[in-house]
């Protein structure tokens, strides 16, 4: 399956696997230190909680799935934005989220 940012719950999750004792308040913690350092980033979709991921990788763009609301990582970026911005607009940065449903829950998808 793809691997996308991930909750605060779902990084608990995971740490639990190496850290059997690890509580919520250590993830968060952890985190607030990361996004203060850089080393991660918030990813705030309107309508889910904020999920997290690495800083560290390269420019790219995300997918929500209507049904089970699991946000996947895409690769690259369809680029060309600078010709939608007006003249004399200065661009800085963009998101661009694409909406629909994963293969999981794409019925038609034979997988
Ligand atoms: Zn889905
Ligand atoms: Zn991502
Ligand atoms: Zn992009």
């Amino acid at each position: 399956m793809a691997s996308g940012p991930l909750t605060p719950a779902e990084i608990l999750e995971a740490a639990r696997k190496r850290v059997p004792g690890m509580g919520i308040a250590t993830v968060y913690r952890n985190l607030k230190l990361f996004l203060r350092s850089g080393l991660a980033r918030e990813i705030a979709l309107p309508g889910s909680s904020s999920r997290y991921e690495l800083f560290n990788l390269e420019h790219h763009h995300h997918f929500q799935c209507r049904d089970c609301l699991q946000v996947y990582c895409l690769h690259g970026c369809p680029g060309g934005l600078h010709a939608l911005t007006p003249e004399g607009f200065v661009l800085e940065e963009h998101e661009i989220v694409l909406y629909g449903r994963c293969a999981g829950c794409n019925l038609d998808y034979k997988m």
